[in-house]
């Protein structure tokens, strides 16, 4: 086996819990994209963008308050990035299997972009394909074309400041959402965990929220991490490469008739 490759083992284990789980959702993080050149924000790889970047400066309404213009540019360049990559392996592997809905922390749209229903996906950090009103009194929203990258410009609504329709530290997850996956996670007797190091709450919640109501936990990852201490089945490997192997042949769905 080659370092850093599944083995067969590991993944012949993960595919039999899949295979005997009526009820399967996923939950996927920053590793799922990283193969189509989206860096992670945690991966303990230098390319981290926490590593490089101050989080509370750059994802956080106190750091928009004090230097709007810096977090703007700072999406806008994730946006030009996000604009070069495309869907990997995993992602169309994913979206392939029609009948799973997909919770993810990723607020790229590369999923929908493998050809997955936009209602199936749940997006629980938000997305960098909108732009919103920073009055949460106002809900006025408008796409943005990742290629072309916006100004810090005010609300045409009520002059408030627009930013990205996203969820910066410290900020609450949409609601309709969130509610959504946490009944998925309570309901479902496998929940994959792909490509997250499991640590940002109250999203990584959800793992434990699964366990809690009998389901099987299996973990993709490059890493070992919170997730795969807790996993029944853990896959060490790169999204990309096990997911494809790991869904090959089987026909998941997430709410049985
Ligand atoms: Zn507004």
């Amino acid at each position: 086996m080659n370092a850093g490759a599944a083995s067969e083992a590991q993944l012949q284990a993960a595919r039999e819990l899949l295979a005997q789980s009526a009820r399967v959702a996923v939950f996927s993080g920053a590793g799922l994209s990283a193969d189509s050149g989206l860096p992670t924000f945690r991966d303990p790889a230098t390319d981290a963008l926490w590593a490089r970047y101050d989080p509370t400066e750059l994802a956080s309404a106190a750091g928009f308050a004090a230097n709007p213009q810096l977090v703007i540019d700072w999406y806008n360049w994730r946006r030009g990035r996000y604009a070069a990559v495309a869907p990997n392996a995993a992602h169309r592997a994913l979206a392939a299997q029609a009948g799973l809905v997909q919770i993810t922390q990723n607020v790229d749209h590369l999923l929908e972009q493998a050809g997955a229903a936009a209602e199936r996906v749940l997006h629980l950090h938000g997305s960098i394909l909108y732009d919103r009103c920073h009055d949460g009194g106002c809900d006025y929203r408008e796409a943005v074309e990742p290629g072309m990258p916006q100004p810090l410009r005010a609300c045409p609504r009520c002059g408030a400041p627009l930013r990205p329709a996203v969820v910066w530290f410290g900020e609450s997850l949409p609601m309709d959402v969130w509610h959504r996956a946490q009944r998925l996670c309570e309901n479902v007797d496998c929940l994959l965990v792909i490509g997250t190091s499991a640590t940002v709450y109250p999203a990584a919640g959800l793992i434990a929220l699964a366990r809690e109501c009998g389901s099987r936990i299996v973990v993709v990852d490059p890493n070992p991490s919170a997730a795969s201490d807790v996993a029944d089945a853990f896959v060490r490997g790169a999204a990309a490469e096990v997911v494809p192997a790991l869904l090959d042949g089987l026909e998941l769905v997430s709410n049985p008739d």
